[in-house]
């Protein structure tokens, strides 16, 4: 990548003008990403120094989503590729090794994971080979995203570091925040209820940083329905276990957790959304932000605390992008 930039730069050089190296004709960095909160994080992190295109559709599910042939196109184009890795868009980085430039790199953002840290579970079972992939709902792992995106984009565009160093403390700021605003309102909820029976498996790292639990989650490795079986055994446990409500995503619909609920009289809650940015691209809520503070207000909230401090967060101030929708 700085080669062939270097060489395009010596080239400029001779020709004497000042054309960038590893951007394209606009002068613009052409970045390509997959789910939405990648997307809302690495725009902030390019700010004005390129255009960022995410190619998963919100409201997707992400975890099986096969790209159309128009991402080929995007690829093909891209400066640099980011994934989250952790063998969440497998075809989509397929689709990315057959299409980009022999120069223009694959980043897996969820490398800053060692895998001796890799959660698996009911969901994401360890004889698959599939870790859980949602580091991204934790936000001391945002930064770090946040961080290798900014190095990643400083080798490719030197020119730009001290923007990507400025953008990339202004987002950890954001997110600093969004953890300290969680940190204190999570004490309106005793330690024991900080208990998460979610459907869909988006909050496992979330859950080991901020001392919360999860109990179980719902959907099967293949993402159909969990068996009658299964069912009868999610109802036994959240009946034992005391569960104040249990939580389903926007982006999988599932009548189980409604008979879970009926049965047990637990209360369900089915917003949460693990990748699918709340309001439409411009909104302030439309990011990552906004992402993590709306599922973090709703669990605490349905779990019987309050969440005055994640309320009060100003979510504005984000850089949009090309979202598919
Ligand atoms: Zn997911």
């Amino acid at each position: 990548m700085k080669r062939s930039a270097l060489a395009v730069l010596a080239v400029a050089a001779l020709a004497g003008c000042t054309t960038q190296g590893a951007a394209d004709d606009d002068g613009q960095l052409r970045v390509v990403t997959t789910v939405a909160p990648l997307t809302s994080i690495i725009a902030d992190v390019v700010g004005d120094r390129g255009r960022v295109t995410g190619l998963v559709p919100e409201g997707t599910n992400s975890h099986t989503f096969d790209p159309p042939p128009s991402a080929g196109e995007a690829l093909a184009e891209a400066d640099v590729i980011f994934v989250n890795g952790l063998k969440l868009e497998e075809p989509t980085k397929e689709l990315a090794e057959r299409t980009r430039r022999p120069d223009t790199e694959v980043v897996e953002l969820g490398s800053v994971l060692p895998e001796s840290d890799y959660l698996y579970d009911f969901s994401f079972p360890r004889e698959e080979g599939k870790p859980n992939p949602h580091l991204w709902t934790d936000p001391t792992f945002a930064v770090k995203y946040a961080e290798k995106t900014r190095d990643t984009l400083s080798d490719l565009d030197p020119d730009g570091a001290d923007t990507y160093r400025a953008n990339t403390e202004a987002f950890t700021r954001k997110a600093d925040s969004l953890a300290d605003a969680l940190r204190a309102d999570q004490e309106s909820l005793p330690r024991d209820q900080r208990e998460l029976l979610t459907y869909h498996d988006a909050y496992a790292y979330f859950a080991r940083t901020f001392g919360w639990t999860v109990i179980g989650a719902i959907q099967p490795k293949d993402f159909a329905e969990p068996t009658p079986r299964e069912v009868a055994a999610l109802i036994d446990q959240v009946r034992r276990e005391n569960v104040k409500a249990v939580f389903g995503s926007e982006v999988f619909p599932s009548k189980v957790l409604e008979q879970i609920g009926d049965a047990t009289g637990v209360r369900y809650v089915d917003v949460l959304r693990d990748d699918d940015l709340p309001g439409g691209p411009g909104d302030p809520e439309h990011s990552w932000l906004g992402l993590m503070r709306f599922d973090y207000v709703t669990m605490i909230e349905a779990l019987g605390g309050e969440a005055p401090r994640l309320r009060a967060l100003d979510t504005g101030g984000s850089v949009d992008a090309d979202y598919p929708q």
